[in-house]
């Protein structure tokens, strides 16, 4: 089975976000349990959690299809020691605040070197990050995605996934979350039964499908890796129909929250319904 659905609003507070995906025929959906461009946020009363709860009931959507996203500011990699305390203490709270609503995934993306060291000094800083993580809290799993590479962003190569999954130190809580149009500007090709294939057999060699717990399904407005971060409605992008119809076909996805971050929401009902037309 496949549960497709967006990133809805949580505005007004996340008890909405259930509503807002079962009005658009969401089997599965994406949120903030906070304002995502700020540092602090309101914490979550009792009330607040228990009313989110009973609308994702309402909705008829189970807790493990639900991938919430981090904040935009968090950079678990951050170069300095300051500031990467203050991303950790901010992913902290945001995996508290998914363990207290009853969800079992926190989606976020790797980090950033600035250019201020390298990759490998980089990478072994979100990986110490996330560990740290782990050991302070429970029952959440850590979802890395895969990135364009934009700027200093990591996360653009499979090995990098790789590497996060290997070095953590429970192996049941962490995962990763494939974009598509991140993967497509990072330079893996998906376009064809054949690029599709030779893409998702090297992600299950280098990663393995085991760790694959949510995607999310954008077209791409820029050109195979371009390296830049665009997306664009499924289909009217440099991806086409095809990759989805793929995708929508291949069990390996069964099962995760695959949600659409494509650029015009008024379509997302749509896209929902032609998502599920692509089974055959
Ligand atoms: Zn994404
Ligand atoms: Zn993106």
């Amino acid at each position: 089975m496949k549960y497709v659905g967006a990133h809805v609003s949580a505005s007004g507070g996340v008890f909405n976000a259930p509503m807002n995906a079962a009005k658009i025929g969401a089997k599965a959906f994406a949120l903030f349990t906070k304002n995502q461009r700020q540092w602090e946020g309101k914490s979550l009363s009792k009330e607040d959690i228990d009313r989110f709860k009973a609308e994702l009931e309402k909705a008829e959507i189970l807790p493990k299809h639900v991938l919430p996203h981090d904040s935009y500011l968090i950079n678990l990699g951050h170069p300095e020691v300051e500031a990467r305390e203050k991303s950790l203490n901010a992913f902290l709270d945001e995996v508290k605040r998914c363990e207290a609503l009853g969800l079992d995934k926190l989606n976020f993306h790797p980090g950033s070197h600035l250019k201020h060291i390298s990759e490998e000094a980089c990478l072994e800083l979100i990986s110490a990050s996330m560990n740290e993580v782990l050991r302070k809290s429970e029952g959440v799993c850590l979802v890395v995605e895969n990135t364009a590479g934009q700027g200093s962003n990591l996360g653009y190569k499979m090995e990098h996934l790789a590497y996060l999954m290997e070095n953590a130190i429970d192996k049941e809580r962490v995962g990763v979350c494939i974009d598509t149009c991140h993967l497509f500007t990072s330079g893996y090709d998906i376009r064809t039964p054949e690029t599709y294939e030779q893409t998702m057999n090297k992600f299950g060699t280098i990663v393995g499908f085991k760790y694959l717990k949510g995607m999310h399904l954008n077209d791409s407005k820029p050109d195979l890796a371009s390296r830049v971060d665009r997306h664009d409605s499924l289909g009217k992008g440099k991806l086409g129909l095809e990759p989805f119809s793929f995708i929508m076909n291949d069990t390996r996805m069964d099962d995760i929250p695959l949600i659409l971050e494509t650029i015009d929401e008024s379509l997302w009902a749509e896209e929902i319904k032609l998502l599920y037309s692509l089974i055959h």
